[in-house]
């Protein structure tokens, strides 16, 4: 659709306000930790994110936010209760930056598409350390274990976590496991105990009213469900937070893909040659796979419009997964995915499929195999 008016040069774009307002709000909330108050200056993210909203709010002829604080306030805010009307901005109604002053999901996914957050830059730096040191001792199992025990243990206590690293495929990469975790906020302890989410096994944290403890985790497939207790006394460690979104989240489905693929008498690999992709399935002629838990298709799309991975020669299909949880929570995610990038529409190398789509079209190959 073509506008007929013109927007003035001046005039800020709403995707890359609302990308460096996550910015600046991930930022922020890397500068306090639990009861800690946080120190001005405020990151220069958010000010200047503030300055924009102000020209944008002109341009609408809406009043701007007054000042830091406000900013913060509105983004508790679902967007369709801004009065800034935030066209192309790849944002759902009713999500919001925060809420219960943590950064959302939505929050993660629009800071991290801006692409120089210093998270990402974090987690690429931490992931792409991992993968050097296993492959300059050609272990791709150390990287799997890795993985998955970021995957499968978002909270550790100090035990535990030594515990894992006896195991010789994890002892090569010991220091960036410790890297991974980081000690659980003074907020998750109370009465010296340290609660946990039975769904995605991370931590339960105290909602405003001190008394409720929820899970926090977006993606976390049964978050009312309480996991076991920890002493704080065990020193109990939590996956940081932007491998929590983008390594943790995904890689549950990630694991429990490979799982299902597995008890058709497939052969799955996770992260095969050193994370090309994330699954291959079948020996011969393998179908291979990128899986994905974006909440949102128009964010995954801009992403995937980046660039797609490589598709080995050998490879039969290949596909991109979007997991279950993210096709139940957003009606028709796979049409508005391919609408907003037609390169994983049907027909291309790469096809954008459900979860269990895909496991369907694996059970009919291995059953037409047999
Ligand atoms: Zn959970």
């Amino acid at each position: 659709m073509t506008t007929a008016v013109q927007a003035p040069s001046w005039l800020p774009d709403v995707r890359i306000t609302l990308a460096q307002l996550a910015s600046g709000i991930l930022e922020y909330a890397e500068g306090f930790t639990g009861g800690t108050p946080f120190r001005l200056p405020y990151p220069a993210n958010l000010q200047l994110a503030l300055d924009r909203l102000t020209l944008l709010a002109w341009h609408q002829g809406v009043p701007p936010p007054g000042s830091v604080v406000e900013l913060l306030q509105l983004a508790h805010t679902p967007f369709a209760e801004w009065s800034l009307v935030l066209t192309d901005a790849d944002v759902d109604p009713e999500e919001s930056l925060l809420a219960y002053g943590r950064p959302t999901v939505t929050c993660e996914e629009l800071g991290k598409l801006r692409g120089d957050v210093e998270a990402e830059l974090r987690e690429n730096a931490l992931m792409h350390g991992v993968l050097d040191k296993s492959q300059a001792h050609d272990a791709p199992d150390s990287y799997v274990a890795f993985r998955k025990l970021l995957i499968s243990k978002p909270a550790i206590t100090a035990f535990d976590l030594d515990a894992n690293l006896a195991d010789p495929h994890l002892a090569l990469l010991a220091e960036e496991v410790r890297q991974a975790y980081a000690d659980a906020p003074p907020e998750a302890i109370a009465d010296g105990i340290v609660r946990t989410c039975q769904g995605c096994h991370g931590l339960r944290l105290p909602l405003d009213d001190d008394r409720t403890w929820a899970c926090v985790d977006d993606s976390c497939p049964d978050p009312s469900t309480a996991g076991p207790n920890h002493r704080a006394a065990d020193g109990v460690q939590w996956l940081r937070r932007e491998l929590r979104t983008f390594i943790a989240g995904p890689g549950r489905a990630e694991l429990r893909i490979a799982e299902a693929v597995s008890e058709l008498g497939v052969m799955a690999r996770l992260w095969p040659d050193f994370d090309a992709y994330d699954l291959s399935a079948f020996d011969q002629k393998p179908w291979v796979a990128d899986i994905k838990a974006w909440r949102s298709p128009t964010r995954l799309a801009r992403r995937l419009r980046q660039g797609l991975f490589a598709v080995p020669d050998d490879a039969d299909r290949a596909f991109i997964v979007i997991a279950r949880e993210q096709v139940r929570a957003h009606p028709r995610y796979l049409d508005r995915l391919q609408r907003a990038c037609p390169a994983v529409g049907p027909g291309q190398r790469i096809v954008a499929v459900s979860e269990d789509q895909f496991i369907n079209a694996v059970s009919r190959r291995a059953e037409a195999g047999r």
